[in-house]
């Protein structure tokens, strides 16, 4: 049950503190899942932490698992799994995490979950899709997989602190030159640690989200009858964005009540 059921196939670090990792099932494959949903990753706290982590602030018995929630990265369709993580100095997993190489093993749960998906939205409503930091992995789930279909417009807004945490911004950027309803919009909050300068957008999500960024992309105004908005990452940026959101008539999307705010916090 508890046995290290996938080995790591790539690991790429995206910058000190991210990192991009592909894991393959071991003999068994993930059940069916939908672009957007998450799963479960744990280590035994047996294992080695990387050097960059300051204590674990929590102390475990070595042959206790711990576990974490992990939005996938990658298509639905691939046969192995795609995480981009973030490195809680101190957490108790991504210490563990960051200190695992190419052949090293890793627990995966073996069934995906969650609401966070594309698959109740009408394929012409138009989509915007925000995050922070590695918030921006469910995203990428769905425009590998079968997202970029849609007829209704697409647009990401992705912060980071600089412009090396922003993963995936080649990829999206490719995105962006090859689909015409796909916007790519990123936006850094640390402009003056750029060694190379920076020419993009600098403020706060909210505030990109209040001087109309998204209108003037697009030529007309999102509200909630055109527009489903996707929040994922810091509940920071989730809260004050679902806060003003609500403020312009949009609601939170519930089990059983329909709305066009979605919400994933990390
Ligand atoms: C549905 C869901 C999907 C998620 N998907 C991802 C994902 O794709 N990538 C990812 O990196 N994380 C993701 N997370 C967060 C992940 O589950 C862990 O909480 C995170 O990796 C920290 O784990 P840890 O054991 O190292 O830290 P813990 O020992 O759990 O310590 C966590 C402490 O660090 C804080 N913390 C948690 N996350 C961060 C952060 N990113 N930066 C700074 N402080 C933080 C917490 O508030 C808490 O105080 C997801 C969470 C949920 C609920």
């Amino acid at each position: 049950m508890n046995e290290l059921n996938c080995v790591i196939m790539q690991a790429i670090q995206v910058s000190p503190i991210m990192k991009i990792i592909r894991v393959k099932p071991i003999d068994w494959e993930l059940p069916r899942y939908e672009a957007g949903q998450f799963v479960a990753l744990a280590l035994p706290a047996s294992a080695s932490r990387c050097a960059e982590s300051t204590d674990d602030h929590t102390e475990y018995a070595p042959d206790k698992l711990i576990k974490r929630a992990y939005s996938i990265a990658s298509s639905s369709t691939q046969e192995y799994v795609e995480f981009y993580i973030t490195l809680v100095h101190s957490g108790s997993l991504t210490p563990r995490i960051f200190a695992l190489n190419i052949g090293d093993k890793i627990w995966m749960g073996k069934k995906a979950v969650g609401m966070f998906t594309l698959s109740e939205i009408a394929n012409d409503q138009n989509v915007v899709l925000i995050a922070t930091g590695t918030g921006v992995a469910p995203y990428m789930s769905m425009f590998r997989s079968n997202a970029l279909a849609r007829t209704g417009k697409m647009l990401v807004i992705h912060g980071a602190a600089n412009s090396w945490d922003l993963g995936y911004s080649s990829e999206l950027t490719l995105l962006e030159s090859m689909f015409p309803n796909f916007t790519y919009y990123p936006t850094i909050t640390e402009p003056k640690k750029e060694p190379a300068g920076w020419s993009g957008d600098v403020r706060f999500i909210q505030d990109i989200w209040e001087d109309d960024v998204v209108e003037k992309k697009w030529g007309f105004k999102p509200n909630a009858e055109n527009t489903h908005v996707f929040l994922c990452g810091n509940p920071n940026m989730t809260n004050g964005m679902t806060e003003a959101l609500e403020k312009e008539g949009f609601k939170e999307h519930k089990k059983r009540e329909l709305g066009q705010i979605h919400v994933e916090k990390f």
